[in-house]
């Protein structure tokens, strides 16, 4: 079985090729471009291709891929929001994702975040590197005691849930689906009674056309003053525009995102020497209390294995026409 992989970073090739040694069948082609219409075509000749969250996975692409044989599409990821579902039944291709690969990873970064900008760590490491010893602009609060308010309560959420009792905080949740082994410490809520009580939100839930821009500005003027925001799920369940707005009104104590509406062009690039032109992201960067990182969720050593072995599997599956649910549907 032939793959062509996508916009393959170093640590991609680093993490599938040990992987692939058990899988003797399967050989992987690697290319950096991004996954577009016109470099769909380059995929003639292989039985899948492998994709990641910035993919543009539209019609337009999925029309190229079946023009030219290709029959499956694996996202090495958990979202599915860039990929045009409807299109690819149309089309015969079958989509393969990785349901869960760690999601203690994105969990664990979502708190990081939090406290991160909770104490302000990223400018108390500079402060210190620099030789300013002051306290200024570094007070936060105590996490024990406040209120986790936990919007999605899968397998991410879960976690996140379990790391604030840790922390001694009362968990509340919204999800249309109450997860039964949270039952003993969280409760849940309306999304209106999260957005009042919570004196940190968390966003675990995926990007769906119910979902987008959840987070606007009647939902923050609805939050606690000195509210802290974190998303590590996907950018535009939070309008950046109302965002930047809610902190001008100085609505939140601080902002963690390690994903965010404009972040397509960004991922995984150097842009270091790039003029930003009508950056939104720029704006927010602005602020001293937001705290942005690069969709780094997934980023662990354990995350990694668990995506290569998953999606070479998936590739199997997929050619066997196994259904394991790992298929988007
Ligand atoms: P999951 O499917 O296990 O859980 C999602 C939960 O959200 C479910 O319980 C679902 O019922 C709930 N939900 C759906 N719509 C909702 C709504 N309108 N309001 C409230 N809850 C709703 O997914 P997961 O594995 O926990 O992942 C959550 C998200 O995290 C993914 O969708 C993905 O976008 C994101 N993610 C980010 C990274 C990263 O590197 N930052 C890595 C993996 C996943």
């Amino acid at each position: 079985m032939k793959i062509l992989f996508y916009a393959t970073k170093n640590y991609d090739q680093k993490s599938f090729d040990p992987v692939l040694t058990r899988f003797p069948d399967v050989k992987i082609d690697y290319i950096e471009h991004e996954m577009e219409p016109m470099t769909a075509e380059f995929a003639k000749g292989y039985d899948a291709v492998c994709v990641f969250v910035s993919a543009n996975v539209g019609r337009k692409t999925l029309e190229v891929l079946a023009d030219n044989g290709v029959k499956i599409v694996l996202l090495r990821c958990a979202g599915f929001n860039n990929v045009d579902i409807e299109a690819a039944k149309e089309l015969g291709i079958t989509v393969m994702r990785v349901p869960a690969y760690s999601p203690e990873a994105v969990a664990e970064l979502a708190m990081g975040l939090a406290l991160c900008v909770n104490r302000r760590l990223y400018k108390a490491y500079n402060k210190v590197r620099e030789n300013d010893y002051s306290l200024k602009n570094l007070r936060g609060v105590n996490m024990r005691g406040k209120t986790a308010g936990i919007v999605g309560t899968g397998k991410i959420g879960a976690y996140m849930a379990e790391e604030c009792r840790g922390f001694g905080m009362k968990v509340i949740a919204y999800d249309m689906y109450e997860n039964p082994n949270l039952k003993d410490f969280v409760t849940y809520v309306s999304m209106d009674e999260l957005l009042a009580q919570s004196d940190l939100i968390s966003l675990h839930c995926p990007l769906t056309d119910d979902t987008y821009h959840m987070i606007n500005i009647e939902s923050i003027k609805k939050m606690k003053d000195g509210v802290i925001l974190v998303n590590t799920s996907r950018g535009a369940l939070i309008s950046t525009n109302d965002l930047i707005e809610g902190i001008r009104m100085r609505k939140f104590l601080g902002v963690g995102l390690d994903v965010y509406e404009e972040e397509t062009g960004n991922v995984y690039e150097d842009r270091s020497d790039d003029i930003m032109e009508h950056s939104v992201t720029s704006r927010l960067l602005s602020f001293p209390n937001v705290m942005i990182t690069s969709h780094q969720g997934f980023y662990t050593m354990e995350a990694l294995e668990a995506i290569a072995e998953t999606t070479i599997q998936n590739a199997l599956d997929a050619k066997e026409g196994l259904h394991t649910g790992n298929e988007v549907k």
